[in-house]
């Protein structure tokens, strides 16, 4: 059942939460095809499922039900560790309200999640994605004392020193203004142009503009795409 083509395969996905007895239907039978090397974006409303749906490819959570292959090995039944070694390998997260390490500078920030899987050119590597997001001259700065844009683009340079062949990014510019945004997207694209698969979840037409392909997403179903 290998097919190179798609890195994520989504097969009827449901998911349920428990709401204090009630139960909430976030995804309703989403399927869905990402290939290699594409530049997806998922939009909807505010509670359409998009966080959810990021959390499940990304290996955060589970579905309730439903198939996840993902570069071509069905991910439903593998243990917690196996998902984690998944995760740390594969996948690059670029989150809204991201957490660096407050008296840390940006580099050791860019190369926190080397610290479970230390590789001798890491530092190195950080040093590159921190120039090419045009942070050379913050690089010993403390990232309290960084901006809202510079913050972000940490973000971004953490989330591809694994070097992941997905990246996900949930809104990642919910903060920023527009010129800035505008400088992430270019980001965006250009790890995209390197052949990395980019899934960015917005709620924002002009952002999702930057994307090869929209999906939209509507009480947990996919309308289009
Ligand atoms: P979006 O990111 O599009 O705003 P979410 O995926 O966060 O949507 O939420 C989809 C639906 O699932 C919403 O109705 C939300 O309230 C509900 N939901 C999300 N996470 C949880 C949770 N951990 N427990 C219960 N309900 C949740
Ligand atoms: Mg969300």
């Amino acid at each position: 059942m290998k097919n190179n083509n798609n890195v994520i395969e989504l097969r009827d996905i449901h998911k349920v939460y428990k709401m204090g007895g009630e139960d909430v239907h976030a995804l309703q039978g989403v399927s869905l095809n990402i290939k290699r090397g594409e530049f997806v974006a998922i939009m909807g409303p505010s509670g359409s499922g998009k966080t959810t749906l990021m959390n499940i490819i990304g290996l955060l959570d589970k579905p309730s039900s439903g198939d996840y292959n993902l570069d071509g090995k069905n991910v439903n039944r593998i243990s917690k560790s196996e998902q984690a070694e998944i995760r740390n390998q594969e996948i690059g997260f670029v989150f809204q309200a991201f957490n660096l390490l407050p008296r840390t500078n940006v580099i050791d920030n860019v190369l926190l999640p080397t610290i479970y899987g230390e590789n001798g050119d890491s530092r190195e590597r950080a040093l590159g994605l921190i120039e090419k997001l045009g942070l050379s001259d913050v690089a010993h700065h403390k990232s309290n004392q960084l901006s809202g844009g510079q913050i972000q683009r940490v973000a971004i340079a953490r989330a591809l020193i694994m070097e992941p062949s997905i990246t996900i990014a949930d809104e990642p510019t919910g903060n920023l203004d527009s010129v800035t945004s505008t400088e992430i997207m270019e980001v965006f694209r250009e790890i995209n142009g390197e052949g990395a698969t980019v899934v960015l979840i917005t709620h924002e037409r002009e952002l999702a503009a930057w994307a090869d392909r929209t999906v939209k997403l509507l009480d947990g179903r996919i309308m289009e795409g």
